[in-house]
Order: structure tokens, then sequence, then C-alpha cells
């Protein structure tokens, strides 16, 4: 069972909660119990969980990725955006959730973050969801 989610993205950094979302393809496929996948196929994008209950947890992330990582270097890439395809590698493509008694198993803090390191954009994020 799989399931595309479309985002638009406002800036050219920034986490954009999809808890939401994710949670209702998984309602939609009515798994009560199994294993959920989120998957974003773009080189300059990613997927994380972390602390959705504070936003300032997202903008010191985003801070220190900038930092760590600054949009203007000496890199290669003539595309002029390889701190994105950087911060994408790091951050990373796909994250698992368990799903039980029908809803994702993340803890009381975590939230799904689709991470935009290179827009404004339209963005797509996979969901594969696996029943037990
Ligand atoms: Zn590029």
């Amino acid at each position: 069972m799989i399931k595309q989610i479309s985002i638009r993205t406002s800036k050219r950094n920034e986490f954009i909660d999809i808890t939401e979302e994710v949670q209702a393809v998984v309602e939609g496929f009515n798994v009560k119990s199994g294993i959920c996948y989120i998957y974003v196929p773009h080189t300059t994008a990613a997927v994380t969980i972390n602390e959705g209950a504070d936003p300032s947890v997202k903008r010191d992330i985003l801070m220190m990725l900038e930092k760590l990582i600054p949009h203007r270097a000496s890199y290669a890439h003539m595309e002029g955006n390889s701190d994105a395809h950087i911060k994408s590698s790091l951050v990373g493509a796909s994250e698992v959730v368990i799903i039980e008694d029908g809803r994702l198993r993340l803890g009381t803090w975590q939230s799904v973050f689709f991470c935009e390191f290179d827009g404004p954009r339209s963005r797509r994020v996979i969901v594969k969801v696996i029943r037990d």
C-alpha cells in the first residue's frame, strides 16, 4: 500500500510537520499494526523525526545546519545548491515508524518533518504502509 503526499514549500530552508498527513495515510489504509515507511524522492530535501511541541527546536536545527553547511562556499557543483545536497544526505531520505492500534507509534514530543533545503518548490513524500 503506497500513497504520495504533495507539499508546496515556501522558504529555502524549512521544516514542515507532516505527522497528520502521514497518520491520515495509515488510517486511509485501515492498518492497525504494521510498519510505515516515509520516503523523500528528492536530492535537496529530507525527512526527519524530532520535537514538534516546541517550534524553537526545528529553528535551532535549521540554524546549526546553516552554520555547519553555508549556502555559499567553494563548492564544485555549478547549480549553486551544494549546501542543500549535503544537508539532504546528512538528514536522510527516509524514516520508519511503527504502527500500533492504528496510530504512528511516535514518542510524546515527536513529529515527522519534511525538510526543505532548496525551496520554495513543489515536493513529494512517498508513504508505504506494510500490514503485519
Ligand atoms: Zn544541485
